[in-house]
């Protein structure tokens, strides 16, 4: 099985007044294609952080990351937007979905930024997939949370991207919702072998996963490797 992302000794570090304040601490971990990771721990333990460096969304203050085998230290920031743009789907905690346009303009955005054209079939497949068929012309203030995030991952899965992460994706919803966002991540990556990284504090979306990763002070403390649940 290929190597999908590969960490190596990163480190980051923010510099404030006189003290130098050390987040990510000497982290390495690899993730194949097609498999699933969840890293948890405590709030301010550097998930938040560790995932950004990962995909690309920040850079280290040391150390290396590939993505399908591109070194993202090596490419400058177009580059990377470039990589980002073609392989990788990222979900946030709060959506970040478009408040001016609809369930359907936002799921349609990042195909439209590729300049692909007649996106809008392929937007309503995957609106009916995440459930939400009937709610294409609703605007984001017109949708519970649990839609919201079923419409991000919608958007995120349209560009069908190799490797998804999502940061506390069922973090701001009820048991449900929660419930309904999981079986979607996981049935994407049944279907089609996208790799799944989650920051997650949601058992059971920890435990869906292949392996946990365990972080502390900045550290990767513990590494679970879990049979496959389902
Ligand atoms: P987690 O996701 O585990 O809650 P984060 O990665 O969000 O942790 O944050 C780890 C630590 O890094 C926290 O102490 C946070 O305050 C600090 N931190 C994050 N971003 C910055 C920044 N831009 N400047 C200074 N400190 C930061």
């Amino acid at each position: 099985m290929s190597t999908i992302l590969q960490a190596e000794h990163l480190t980051k570090t923010y510099r404030s007044a006189d003290k130098q304040l050390t987040v990510l601490d000497d982290v390495s971990f690899s993730v194949n294609q097609g498999n699933s990771l969840a890293i948890i721990g405590p709030s301010g333990s550097g998930k938040t952080t560790l995932l950004g460096l990962c995909a690309g969304l920040d850079t280290p203050s040391s150390g290396a990351i590939s993505v399908m085998g591109f070194k993202l230290n090596a490419m400058s920031e177009d580059d990377r937007a470039y990589l980002r743009n073609q392989y990788v789907g990222f979900v946030f905690q709060n959506f970040q979905l478009l408040s001016t346009l609809t369930a359907l303009e936002n799921v349609m955005v990042p195909l439209e930024l590729r300049g692909v054209r007649d996106v809008a079939s392929k937007a309503r497949e995957l609106l009916g997939r995440v459930g939400l068929a009937d709610r294409s012309h609703h605007y984001p203030s017109q949708l519970s949370g649990g839609e919201q995030q079923r419409v991000a991952i919608a958007r995120a899965f349209i560009t069908d991207p190799k490797i998804l992460f999502a940061d506390e994706p069922t973090g701001n919803l009820d048991e449900e919702n929660a419930h309904s966002v999981t079986e979607l991540l996981f049935g994407m990556n049944k279907e089609n072998a996208t790799t799944l990284v989650l920051v997650t504090h949601n058992l059971e979306l920890a435990q869906r996963t292949q392996r946990i990763l365990r972080m502390r002070g900045g550290k990767l403390v513990e590494e679970i490797h879990q049979m496959e649940t389902v």
